[in-house]
């Protein structure tokens, strides 16, 4: 099963796919995790894009494009994907498209979770996650059981640089000019499922699970 989870930054995207991937047996893959990976990595890739992170903006479509192309082709991929916070633009969806024709594949359901913006700025504000696996935290809804530390795996837990009040403004309104014309690019190929992000984590989960269907 391939699928795109679509939503505005802080609506739990995240959260949701880890979770769904083990139910589904699909990878998640996450542009953002890939590149604060590289840019803790320190590669010339991590470098370019770390500017465009801090402020909120997006990447460019080129450097994002060339991590999905190699990622989806990955042993783990080769059954289903789940692609969380990509495609952000319709030159990245466009393309997206392109590269599964290629290799006979395509994408079977995009899910999108909505919200409202103040919850939102609530959620990522309280934002913590994990330095090591990136798991997230919230501090009032999600805490950790020992103050700043991960419940996973021990790992240290930090505020990202684009969870901070500046950042998130942008966050919001790149999205809505720049992410936001997907809903309707994937409603008009029939594979768009809009799913409330209100409410606890099972309750999203459940609705999520019941847009894809059986794993
Ligand atoms: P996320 O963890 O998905 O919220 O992504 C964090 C940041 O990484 C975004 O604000 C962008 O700067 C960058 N980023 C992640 N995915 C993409 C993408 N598909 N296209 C462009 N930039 C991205």
């Amino acid at each position: 099963m391939n699928v795109i989870l679509l939503g505005p930054p802080g609506v739990g995207k995240g959260t949701q796919a880890k979770r769904l991937t083990e139910e589904y047996r699909i990878p998640q893959i996450s542009t953002g995790d890939m590149l604060r990976a590289a840019i803790k990595a320190g590669s010339q890739l991590g470098k370019e894009a770390k500017g465009f992170m801090d402020r909120g903006a997006l990447v460019p479509d080129s450097v994002v494009l060339g991590l999905v192309d190699e990622r989806i082709r990955a042993d783990d991929a080769k059954n289903g994907f789940m692609l969380d916070g990509f495609p952000r633009t319709v030159v990245q969806a466009d393309t997206l498209g392109e590269m599964l024709v290629k290799q006979g594949r395509a994408i079977d359901h995009v899910v999108c979770l909505l919200a409202a913006n103040d919850e939102l700025v609530r959620r990522l504000a309280g934002r913590r996650t994990c330095n090591k696996c990136s798991a997230p935290f919230h501090v009032d809804f999600k805490p950790p059981r020992k103050p700043g530390v991960c419940d996973a795996c021990g790992g240290e837990l930090y505020q990202r640089d684009d969870d901070k009040e500046e950042a998130i403004r942008t966050r919001l309104v790149t999205y809505d000019t720049q992410t936001k014309p997907l809903i309707e690019y994937y409603k008009g190929k029939k594979l768009l499922r809009s799913v409330d992000g209100l409410g606890s984590m099972d309750a999203v989960y459940a609705r999520i699970r019941e847009a894809l269907g059986p794993a």
